[in-house]
């Protein structure tokens, strides 16, 4: 299907661990520019990698994905079952003269490696020890022989060692000039060629590289724009020399900085360098992280919280910034506060009962929650949802929802239950008990009618109410609190408490 604009983009993960926060991102970014421009999203998963590649990483990345909302067009393309078109495009390169079979073998390159090694120590060495000019120049000319970048003989013709001997085949890159990448983010980027090396394209098992792969793959999916992180600036040089030399059209890059932590150090569990997995199981909005992740490395004006039908329509890759973006916890926590708050009760539930069977914290009593307790959740939600900032302190603040009578006090809660606590219990009880309607005003007012009668503090009622209600000293609202157990139940963990 043609779009639009024209533009194709993709995010293209390798299945070697799980889609971690700058995988996501990545994704986040592609998908957004093809929304902007009407433009196709595409996936593929290269797995090339055979030692590293899982199918649970795999998994993870797609479940990842549509947690996240980010759809991708058709069928994802997996880059290993593309092995023969690679090495089609290698064996076409060679007849173009554009690649040559190198018989080098690996001992011979690691040798060269060794002896460039030995001759820039010989340098420095002499250089230390105060050497005669003429011995440093001597040794600088040695070393001159003898490129970082290591030269073929085979690129020129030199004869095969054996007609059936081992090869791999190289590009034959240009030696002269610069190979220059305009990156929309970077800017204009280029390396003198003399330093990049003749890259291997095709291995001896006749295995494809992963840069003549992405290259293949990219130009047959007809990728237009290529939006990554920028540690693969310099691959994009290389690619530009493969795309080049089998005369396709360059697509647009653009390298996205990467993500740091708070701290400007690199991004480290500590900071959050989790798979995306772990956000949705510590309680985050999937629309709150998408807005978090929009926000790393891209803005628009001050606007910090925006639909994601606005990231779409303000993205654009003018607005991506230069300098690395810090990934902050504390914002994150906030922006899914907001996000709780704008979010309607039941779709609250709804997310809550996914992720419950993995919360830690509430293991204890959530597999007891049956329908008419997540209606109750439900019920208990606008009291709860003012302060929580994750749907894991959501739920676990519902705890006292669900705990059996009679109910276990915490310490706190226990020194707050003093004698004469109990005995206003008692005699709110038979209050409350006449009450007409149960909800949190007539509760409310029948407390407080109760306080002014006898002068007692509202404070030093509310909280043992709190504290038999709950089993704890904090909690939502104590009206609401009382209002969302019913009457039945909250009378009788009142009862319970009361002398
Ligand atoms: N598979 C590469 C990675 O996961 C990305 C390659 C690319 O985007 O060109 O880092």
């Amino acid at each position: 299907m043609a779009s639009a604009s024209g533009v194709v983009t993709r995010f293209a993960p390798s299945p070697t661990g799980f889609l971690h926060i700058g995988g996501a991102r990545t994704a986040l970014f592609n998908w957004l520019y093809a929304k902007h421009t009407g433009g196709r999203f595409l996936l593929r998963i290269e797995d090339t990698d055979r030692a590293r590649s899982t199918d649970a990483a795999i998994a993870a990345i797609l479940d990842g994905l549509q947690w996240l909302g980010l759809d991708w067009e058709g069928e994802p393309v997996f880059q290993f079952a593309r092995a023969e078109r690679h090495k089609e495009v290698a064996y076409q390169l060679l007849e173009s003269g554009n690649a040559y079979r190198c018989y080098t073998t690996p001992a011979e390159l690691e040798a060269y490696r060794a002896e460039v090694d030995e001759a820039r120590k010989a340098l420095a060495d002499a250089k230390k020890a105060g050497a005669p000019a003429e011995e440093i120049a001597r040794l600088e000319s040695v070393l001159a022989a003898k490129p970082r970048v290591f030269n073929s003989p085979y690129r020129d013709g030199k004869t095969p060692p054996a007609p059936d001997a081992p090869f791999v085949i190289r590009l034959k890159a240009p030696r002269e000039g610069e190979t220059v990448v305009e990156d929309q983010v970077q800017g204009r980027v280029q390396w003198a060629n003399k330093d990049l090396d003749d890259m291997v394209l095709l291995r001896s098992d006749g295995t494809p590289t992963y840069m003549l792969a992405v290259v293949v793959d990219d130009h047959d999916m007809g990728i237009t724009h290529v939006i990554r992180g920028d540690d693969h600036l310099t691959n994009a040089a290389r690619q530009t020399q493969i795309y080049t030399a089998m005369g396709w059209e360059v697509p647009t890059f653009a390298h996205i900085p990467l993500i740091h932590g708070p701290d400007g150090a690199k991004l480290s569990k500590r900071h959050g360098a989790l798979g995306v997995d772990a956000y949705r199981a510590m309680g985050y909005l999937p629309d709150a992280m998408r807005n978090y992740l929009a926000r790393l490395g891209w803005g628009h004006g001050d606007d910090e919280i925006f639909t994601t039908a606005q990231a779409a329509e303000w993205f654009d890759l003018d607005a991506i910034g230069r300098s690395p973006s810090r990934f902050d916890f504390a914002k994150l926590e906030n922006l899914n506060g907001v996000y709780i708050r704008n979010t309607s009760d039941a779709e609250l539930v709804r997310q809550i009962k996914v992720i419950a069977p993995e919360v830690e914290a509430a293991k204890e009593f959530a597999s007891r929650i049956d329908e008419a307790g997540w209606k109750k959740l439900e019920l208990a939600m606008p009291g709860l949802k003012e302060r929580a900032k994750s749907l894991v302190e959501l739920l676990v603040a519902a705890r006292y929802l669900f705990v059996p009578r009679p109910l276990d006090l915490d310490e706190k809660a226990a020194k707050i239950l003093s004698p004469e606590a109990r005995k206003h219990l008692a005699a709110l009880k038979e209050r409350f008990a006449a009450l007409e309607t149960w909800d949190a005003p007539s509760i409310e007012a029948a407390t407080r009618a109760y306080a002014e009668e006898t002068g007692a503090k509202l404070g030093n009622i509310a909280q043992p109410l709190r504290a038999a209600a709950t089993g704890r000293t904090v909690s939502p609202p104590v009206f609401d609190v009382l209002a969302v157990l019913g009457r039945d139940e909250a009378l009788a963990r009142i009862a319970d408490q009361a002398a």
